[in-house]
């Protein structure tokens, strides 16, 4: 598939399925198994993966334009994407010796049978995804995993599930493994609902694992290796992600706002609002000007990605921090330009404000990131 035809393939997807059921899967907080559906038949599943698992070899350039281009018609199926498609990354980056018994899953992906996600963060070390409490114990050659893991988004609907916890004999904080458990892993089980402010019809519930056993086989990475596949596979995609799905939310927000200055009308002045009002067209200008720096900057990580430099870890921070807040300045914009039709959930535009607000929550949050950037300029170390 060439990057275009995937483009098309997402807006078709986002036109005939997200579109019409967005808003009644936010309010009854229902995870779309449709839309998954059509990832899956229509090669989304597999965008990143090589040819020859049946994937179509596509990089992060495409990767964000999907991912933006299903946010704006629907924030949860595209952060549901994300976390697939960063599921995946780690899948496919194990260690040499676990490529055999991923082969199988990796083809499913590419077939767009599987849906996979990361559960990584923790009850106990809460948004410091990267410090887990919970740690493997050996079992003969491979592992048994007891875990409280925290809004896993997909739980309960994906296949697989990328978990990481302390090594068994990890010695720092930050000592830990990757493991692939399969949905029907004996002794994991969905812990809790999700009745989320945002993001609400993507399931991101707790999970339980109770002395889960899990082969050597689907450990993703050696004993310890887990902190750097974190930051080196999983980081950069993950705000590349994060940051595309801001930016759809962000073009929503435009989008619909000025759908309504143009159709709301004063009829004793006989002007719509947009109209009427220079203040309503000066908000929707500055909502535009934000969506567009959002763009340039998501293009920029971009393009860091494709051509790594000594730069690219400081954009990766940065461009998930900047968009945390460009959706929530563009989406808090569009709730004012729209006034009480907004407020009253006439438009929609309410959810995507809700949405926005789960960005800058997610890990690492807008906070943790300031601090990451703050000290690196310092010199100082990160952990
Ligand atoms: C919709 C949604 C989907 C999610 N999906 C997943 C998923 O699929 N997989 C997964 O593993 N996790 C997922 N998460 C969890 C997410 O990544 C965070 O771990 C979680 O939101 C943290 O919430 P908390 O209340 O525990 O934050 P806390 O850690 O309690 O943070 C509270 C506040 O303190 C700030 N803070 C924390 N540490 C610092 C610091 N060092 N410096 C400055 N400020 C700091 C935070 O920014 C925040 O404002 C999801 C969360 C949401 C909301």
């Amino acid at each position: 598939m060439t990057h275009d035809a995937a483009v098309s393939k997402a807006r078709e997807i986002a036109t005939r399925v997200l579109v019409p059921s967005a808003g009644q899967n936010d309010k009854a907080a229902r995870f779309s198994t449709e839309a998954v559906e059509s990832l899956g038949e229509l090669g989304m599943l597999g965008l990143l993966l090589p040819v020859d698992l049946g994937g179509s070899g596509l990089g992060p350039r495409a990767f964000a334009q999907v991912t933006a281009t299903l946010a704006e018609a629907d924030a949860s199926v595209a952060m549901v994407y994300v976390m697939h498609i960063c599921g995946t990354a780690s899948i496919s980056a194990a260690r040499p010796s676990a490529a055999r018994a991923l082969a199988p899953i990796l083809k499913e992906i590419g077939a767009g049978r599987h849906l996979s996600t990361l559960a990584f963060s923790e009850a106990g070390s809460r948004s410091h995804f990267w410090a887990p409490i919970s740690r493997a114990q050996r079992n003969g050659n491979g592992a048994r995993i007891s875990a409280k893991k925290s809004w896993v988004t997909s739980a309960g609907h994906a296949q697989s599930y990328v978990v990481s916890t302390l090594a068994p004999e990890g010695a720092g904080p930050t000592d830990s493994t990757l493991y692939l458990l399969a949905a029907g892993t004996r002794g994991l089980s969905v812990a809790g609902p999700w009745d989320g402010l945002g993001l609400r019809a993507n399931a991101s519930a707790p999970i339980a694992l109770d002395d889960c056993e899990v082969s050597s086989d689907f450990q993703l990475t050696e004993d310890g290796a887990g902190f750097a596949a974190m930051l080196n596979v999983v980081l950069p995609l993950f705000n590349l992600g994060s940051a595309s799905v801001a930016l759809g939310l962000c073009r929503a927000a435009v989008a619909g706002t000025a759908s309504h200055l143009k159709s709301a009308k004063f009829e004793h002045l006989g002007k719509s609002l947009g109209e009427s009002l220079p203040t309503l067209r000066a908000q929707l200008a500055t909502m535009q000007i934000e969506t567009d720096g959002l763009s340039a900057r998501v293009d920029d990580l971009v393009e860091h990605l494709e051509k790594p430099s000594e730069m690219t870890m400081l954009r990766v921070l940065e461009t998930k921090a900047a968009a945390g807040d460009a959706a929530i300045s563009v989406t808090s914009a569009a709730m004012r330009a729209c006034g009480g039709a907004a407020f009253s959930k006439h438009l929609g535009i309410e959810r995507l404000f809700r949405d926005a607000h789960a960005g800058a929550v997610m890990a690492p949050t807008g906070d943790v990131l300031r601090e990451f950037i703050g000290k690196s300029l310092l010199g100082m170390p990160l952990f």
